[in-house]
């Protein structure tokens, strides 16, 4: 290759662009870069700009956006300087690759290829944006060298016949600008649209722009009104900040006043403010806001914080409302340098934050890759965080693959997603209805696994509910998480339902269920506990109305067999009521006295119990325990019929008493709870019931005991087997 002798403006324009890489970029190859502009000089040397300029002076612009307002790196600067060589010269990709080096030739195809796939005139349709897009991602500095590139060309526009004008900045705004919105460039995007609109709409263009000149002094004025008494707390409390009234896009504007049917005045009269700050803690953003809201009054409903739950893209900021002078409303955004950065340049500002490193490409593709991944999982870190966590890691070890909308925009799943996995990625709704989904235009079935590049296509259907099968097919963290929300949500109204159907059943029907027969019932219905046999009930699974009807009969007749026979304890209730009443000696009123009384189910004292009797009528006294919620809760008359009573001395008679435990479920529990019981404490078991759910026991034991004394001892010892957590005696 044969390289001219720059002339000395061209000599001057290189070293410029080399003090601009210095100044701005972590390491500059020299040699590369002078070696590339160089080539680019002799190579485009005979060619001029429609401006008149020498050719060259393109790339050099190109490379300059590139060192100067994007910030990339050397590899990106030299490919800018190279970038038309491939489609203007007779030089191609193996040549740039002897000379340059493997990525500097691989950007500049790959943004050959871009303008190619561009001029086809295909981009609107999704199809072409796919292939784009996967191409992109391999080196996301592609793009931004095409950016810079055609950000130069608008910017220079001109100099273009009215037509080519025209052709290109409709090309810009229909593709380039919403491309640089999906990468969160929003600084180009803006200049994209906003000189875009200035050829495309001359008239509208000229119109806001000579409105915004015209009140340009009252605005600024207004905005220094609003923000000196900001600057001067913040300076106060030692902040280092810059305070600006944010500039509106002519664009943006003029799309508000169509889009809303506003006059310019009512768009333009919205004031908006920015507060960066140069801190790195994101904290100092709140403290901030509390400053503003301190001075100007806040409207409410006007509060994002896009700091603590970021946009999709890693937009990070405090968005609020105040009331400023004159009663205006002013938007005020609050956030730091490094938000600010990422804010306008997006993936570009993620860029120049990394550490330049040896293995530029693989790792600035991983790099990106797991940005993406990032911002598209922040949304979604809501439930439990190690689970999020550990999901979040598997899914990192996972191979990756592109999937698009039929729109075209992309998503980035884990390899082997299904259409719910991306029917979730897309929206929590449209994953909680999807019925069917498209894969390249054909029907497939729900758990169809996704390739690489395919178009997927959501079919939703109001009716439709995730399905508990759905659980076992997905692999992203996002639907693994709303199906088992969705479905324990959903569990959990059903079984709230049918407990109330019984609550509602068991009242008319003047029943009582304790808490204890309620257990033994599921047990004996064989549900592994009360929810499991309420959302049996709430299900429609079990008939209650006819199985409580069926007990009324069973009941009627047991009591009519225990009239003449033995009984048959049944529950530690009836127990309590057959056992536990009779002809006793009992102290009342201080005194010995042999009548007719039974112990109080709800509370059933035992010997050391501090107790007190209840006259009825017909049934002897009735003793309660003085603390039982009953007697507290009796009422005066109800009061008047309570005699003090005692426990006679040196009776040695068996009481029962009911103990409570629950803990951690292991083998051979229950036998070390019983061998406790009647071994070590040498006491008779009455009953036990056990329920154990995932893990955890909660059960009741019923015991024969002389004395409180006796009872506590129990549940002292119990409270040291390994695995109970908690001991308690039963209260009803
Ligand atoms: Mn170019």
């Amino acid at each position: 290759m044969s390289i001219s002798l720059l002339n000395e403006p061209a000599e001057q324009n290189l070293n410029r662009l080399l003090e601009t890489c210095h100044r701005n970029l972590k390491t500059v190859d020299d040699g590369l870069i002078r070696k590339a502009f160089q080539f680019s000089y002799t190579a485009h040397q005979n060619i001029q700009r429609a401006s008149g300029e020498p050719y060259f002076i393109h790339p050099l612009a190109v490379a300059t956006i590139l060192a100067e307002e994007l910030i990339l790196d050397d590899i990106s600067v030299a490919a800018a300087l190279l970038h038309d060589i491939i489609e203007d010269t007779d030089y191609e990709f193996d040549f740039l690759k002897k000379e340059f080096g493997v990525t500097v030739a691989n950007l500049v195809d790959g943004a050959t290829k871009i303008t190619d796939m561009f001029k086809s005139h295909e981009v609107t349709e999704a199809e072409s944006f796919r292939k784009l897009m996967l191409f992109m991602i391999k080196d996301i500095r592609v793009i931004l060298v095409k950016f810079a590139d055609r950000l130069h060309n608008m910017r220079t526009l001109q100099f273009l016949p009215h037509p080519k004008q025209v052709k290109i900045a409709t090309e810009t705004l229909d593709i380039y600008a919403p491309l640089a919105h999906r990468f969160g460039l929003w600084q180009i995007k803006w200049e994209l649209e906003d000189l875009s609109f200035k050829y495309l709409n001359p008239e509208s263009y000229e119109d806001i722009f000579r409105k915004v000149n015209a009140r340009r002094e009252e605005r600024e004025g207004y905005i220094g009104q609003f923000t000196n008494p900001i600057a001067e707390r913040l300076t106060a409390a030692g902040f280092h900040f810059e305070l600006s009234g944010r500039p509106k896009h002519f664009y943006s504007i003029y799309n508000k006043m169509v889009n809303r049917g506003k006059p310019f005045e009512e768009i333009y009269d919205l004031f908006a403010v920015r507060i960066i700050l140069d801190t790195q803690q994101a904290y100092d953003c709140f403290t901030v806001y509390g400053i503003v809201s301190d001075i100007y009054f806040p409207v409410p409903v006007r509060f994002k914080d896009y700091i603590s739950v970021p946009k999709h893209n890693g937009y990070q900021s405090i968005h609020t409302t105040v009331v400023g002078p004159e009663g205006k409303l002013v938007e005020v955004q609050i956030r730091t340098r490094k938000m600010h950065e990422i804010a306008e340049k997006g993936v570009a500002a993620h860029w120049s934050y990394k550490e330049a490193g040896e293995s530029v490409v693989n790792k600035q593709s991983d790099e990106w890759i797991s940005w993406v991944r990032e911002i598209f999982d922040q949304a979604d870190s809501s439930e439990n965080p190690n689970q999020f966590i550990e999901d979040f890691k598997l899914n990192l070890f996972q191979d990756e693959i592109f999937i698009f909308t039929p729109k075209g925009d992309l998503k980035i799943l884990p390899k082997g997603s299904t259409p719910v996995d991306f029917a979730y990625e897309i929206h929590t709704n449209v994953g909680n209805h999807c019925i069917g989904a498209k894969i390249n235009g054909k029907i497939v079935p729900l758990n169809t696994r996704i390739d690489n590049g395919n178009q997927v296509e959501i079919i939703t259907s109001k009716n439709q509910k995730p399905n508990p099968d759905w659980e076992k097919f997905v692999v992203t963290h996002k639907a693994k998480s709303k199906i088992r929300a969705f479905l324990n949500e959903e569990k959990r109204k059903i079984t709230e339902l049918g407990r109330e159907m019984w609550e509602k059943r068991v009242k008319k029907l003047k029943l009582k269920f304790t808490d204890l027969e309620l257990n033994k019932l599921t047990q004996d219905l064989k549900y592994s506990n009360q929810s499991a046999f309420f959302y049996a009930i709430g299900f429609g699974l079990f008939n209650h109305e006819d199985y409580l009807e069926k007990y009324i009969i069973r009941q009627t007749a047991k009591k009519e067999q225990k009239a003449d026979e033995k009984p048959e304890f049944g529950t530690f209730e009836e127990f309590v009521k057959t056992s536990r009443s009779g002809q006793k000696t009992l102290v009342v009123e201080g005194k010995n006295a042999n009548i007719q009384m039974n112990y109080a189910k709800c509370c059933n004292p035992v010997p050391g119990d501090e107790i007190v009797g209840y006259v009825t009528i017909g049934e002897g006294i009735k003793v309660h325990r003085k603390n039982c919620r009953n007697i507290v809760n009796y009422s005066n008359s109800e009061v008047l019929r309570l005699v003090d009573v005692d426990w006679p001395k040196g009776a040695h008679e068996d009481f029962m008493a009911g103990i409570r435990l629950s803990g951690e479920d292991r083998k051979g529990l229950v036998s070390d709870i019983t061998n406790v019981i009647s071994k070590t404490m040498n006491t008779n078991i009455r009953g036990l019931n056990f329920n154990t759910k995932d893990g955890i026991f909660d059960g009741s034991i019923i015991v024969f005991v002389n004395d409180v004394d006796h009872l506590l001892r129990i549940i002292d010892r119990m409270k040291r087997i390994e695995g109970v957590k908690s001991v308690a005696r039963l209260e009803e």
